[in-house]
């Protein structure tokens, strides 16, 4: 099959701009265009108007159904799809949509986390249509569905979801980068945080995913015996893409790019069966809205073709886990890029005053977003020598690190030259390398003009992260305007004086070096950055008052949302640990004790006949299968051993009350608990009949397809 272009399929599948201006009438579309640009709320006349010609847009492309999608604390995308049909007594069956239905839905809401804010009795929760992420169709063999991106909140108007603190989020750093550009040089424009999505993934072929209920289950495996050969060869990263992943990775942008999901570059990452797509950058909110759709795609299409799509941090042991980095900066409403230096970023006084408000931010709630990155499948990478460590710091290179040392010893400006490289042949143009080289160990790099983000999990949501960056951005903001503001006369020397004293404050959250050496955690306990290494330690910054005053007064969270929030994590946090300690006992006795019983007695059995035969020097040389069988034997009765101290423990800790104590027991007992066991089976697997070990081996979902 040929692929269409991309610019001529991109976006054919979305309701934006470009299409409402072609159908919907001028003056509605003048309505709508400034509804979206300045956070209004739109008429009901206009927005019946919309509704339909919608509707009409959708019926023409297939669509029987319309749902308002939105994203529960859960972290997934949920969606309730109501017919757009209409029955009427007197007049019969049609189709409709009004403008009510276009802006608000009311799915029942009582199944969603709401970590205590709605209890089951007041189970209302609405949906409500963000005409800043454009409505779409999405198409599934033979059905089709309008999609409504959504906001989600309580009868009570609670945030229940993740998209409405971003888009709070975003407005407050509008409110302070803009005030920010009136003070530094009188332009008046808007700005938004900009994001681009590296999003990793492990491919596997369906037939082995469906026989392993871990993988189906937990979404990783809790056993398994790494195979001979892993990542140590270096040849599956950049390496040429398999047929059979390529094209399904054709199919899947190819509907991405229907769905306006502009991507741009795909490879293969380092451990086998590991793969990498990224789009183009976009708005904050979109972003976070396609990278949701990203996965969904990525998922559907693999499993249409037989494959299953991995997007845990850590799906085996003994290869790289999966993360996803968010690529963020500001961008202006007319087109400028906050974070970019330009060819004198030592002169450019907007752009070292936006990337000290980030350092400071950086440095000041590098705890919170530790926090925003936490999760069970996580806590399996960050500080596994494969991603970066639990401790925040930023990575800003050379090149700009001297400048701002040059402005903290109140020193001259100056620039160091870029080089430019020489291979000895003349027929390359002239190589100029980048600022700054790239550190993959820095959990927070600055990557030529935007910040990457880089400690993300590759299941999560991105929602959270970039709220809470946002807002740690307003607020070093709004206390560098708040002093700006005061200034009389601004100019350089002010400014550099303000910056001064925001790069002595932040110098600690700058490291240039390895983030994955004992030195650097060492290093960072001197310099007081938090070092927080289990999801629940990185929960507890919820109760700092200090934090607390923070969300509140940037406004992304109220009070009651705020610990909704940390409630619901707790619990979904619990509950992980909780499942994967059953599914690891039950396959220890379903899937590795049986195997494990037969080996024994065929060795045994063995061992007797030859025995039988009564042959004194045959016999004599049975020592080594008789150590053998003793070494079999032993494991088998440490593993029976680990799996009881692991069933006693887990029945102790679900039993407990007190929320806190039991996140900390899942993760300080339980967890250890199942490492213990997975090593027994893990032995015992390399010994046992291969053909007889019921669970798919890593040799089979790491190297076939
Ligand atoms: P790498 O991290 O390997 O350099 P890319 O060059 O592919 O990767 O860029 C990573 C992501 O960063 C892409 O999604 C890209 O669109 C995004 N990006 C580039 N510029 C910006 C920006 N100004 N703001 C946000 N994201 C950006
Ligand atoms: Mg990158």
């Amino acid at each position: 099959m040929v692929m269409a272009n991309p610019s001529e399929i991109f976006g054919s599948h979305v309701f934006d701009l470009r299409t409402m201006k072609k159908r919907l009438p001028k003056e509605t579309f003048k309505a709508l265009k400034s509804a979206i640009e300045n956070d209004e709320k739109l008429g009901l006349a206009d927005a019946n108007t919309v509704a339909h010609l919608m509707m009409e847009w959708a019926l023409a492309r297939g669509a029987t159904h319309y749902t308002h999608l939105f994203q529960p604390m859960t972290g997934l995308t949920a969606e309730k799809h109501d017919a757009f049909f209409n029955f009427d007594y007197q007049f019969g069956s049609i189709e409709g949509f009004t403008g009510k239905e276009l802006i608000q839905g009311e799915p029942d809401a009582s199944s969603f986390p709401s970590g205590g804010m709605r209890t089951t009795f007041e189970a209302r929760g609405y949906t409500a249509w963000d005409p800043s992420s454009p409505v779409y169709v999405m198409i599934n063999g033979d059905v089709t569905v309008l999609c409504i991106p959504s906001v989600f909140f309580s009868y009570t108007g609670h945030a229940l979801d993740k998209k409405t603190p971003l888009l709070r989020s975003n407005k407050a750093l509008n409110r302070e980068a803009s005030r920010a550009l009136k003070l530094l040089d009188g332009r008046d424009v808007k700005v938004e945080a900009s994001v681009g999505v590296e999003q990793e993934y492990f491919l596997v072929d369906k037939k082995y995913f469906d026989q392993r209920p871990d993988l189906v289950m937990a979404g990783r495996t809790l056993l398994g015996c790494p195979p001979a050969k892993g990542q140590q060869m270096d040849d599956h990263y950049f390496g040429s893409i398999k047929d059979r992943v390529l094209s399904c990775m054709e199919e899947i942008e190819t509907r991405l790019y229907k769905l306006g999901v502009p991507c741009k570059t795909r490879h293969n990452e380092v451990a086998p069966h590991q793969f990498e797509m990224a789009p183009i950058f976009e708005p904050a909110n979109l972003a976070a809205d396609h990278n949701q759709l990203v996965m969904e795609v990525i998922k559907k299409v693999a499993r249409g073709r037989g494959l299953a799509a991995l997007f845990h941090e850590k799906p085996f042991a003994g290869v790289n886990g999966s993360g996803k980095h968010i690529n963020w900066s500001m961008q202006t409403s007319d087109g400028a890029n906050l974070l970019e230096p330009g060819k004198e970023p030592h002169r450019n006084l907007v752009f070292l005053y936006f990337l000290v408000a980030v350092l400071s931010a950086v440095h000041k709630r590098g705890g919170v977003l530790r926090s925003t990155i936490a999760s069970p499948g996580n806590d399996h990478r960050l500080g596994a020598n494969e991603a970066p460590p639990a401790i925040v710091s930023v990575f800003l290179g050379s090149h700009l690190s001297k400048i701002l040392d040059q402005i903290l010893a109140a020193e001259k400006l100056t620039q160091s030259v870029v080089a430019s490289i020489d291979l000895g042949l003349a027929q390359l143009p002239e190589i100029r390398v980048d600022t700054t080289d790239r550190n993959r160990t820095s959990p927070f790099a600055f990557t030529g003009n935007k910040f990457e983000f880089r400690a993300v999990g590759s299941s999560q949501s991105v929602s959270f992260p970039i709220t809470v960056l946002n807002a740690a951005v307003v607020e070093s903001l709004n206390e560098m305007n708040d002093e700006l503001e005061k200034i009389g006369q601004i100019g350089e020397k002010s400014i550099l004086k303000l910056l001064r004293t925001y790069i002595r404050r932040s110098q600690p959250i700058r490291f240039e070096g390895n983030n994955y050496s004992a030195e650097w955690a060492e290093e960072a306990a001197r310099r007081g950055l938090p070092n927080l290494k289990t999801t629940p330690e990185a929960f507890s910054v919820w109760q700092d008052p200090d934090v607390r005053a923070f969300v509140i007064r940037t406004g992304f969270l109220n009070e009651q949302e705020m610990d909704s929030r940390y409630h619901v994590r707790m619990e979904h946090y619990c509950n992980i640990l909780s499942i994967e300690a059953v599914l690891t006992l039950r396959l220890v006795n379903g899937h590795v004790l049986p195997p494990c019983f037969r080996a024994q007695k065929e060795v045994a059995d063995s061992i007797s006949a030859v025995k039988a035969m009564g042959n004194a020097a045959l016999a004599e040389s049975l020592s080594n299968q008789e150590e053998f069988l003793a070494d079999l034997t032993s494991n088998i009765g440490h593993l029976l051993v680990k799996r009881n101290n692991l069933q006693a423990c887990l029945d102790e800790v679900i039993a407990m009350e007190d929320e806190v104590a039991k996140a900390h027991a899942f993760a300080q007992q339980v967890a250890p608990l199942m490492g213990e066991v997975r090593n027994y089976c893990d032995q015992l697997e390399l010994v046992v009949d291969a053909e007889a070990w019921t669970l798919p081996s890593y040799h089979e979902l790491l190297f076939l397809m």
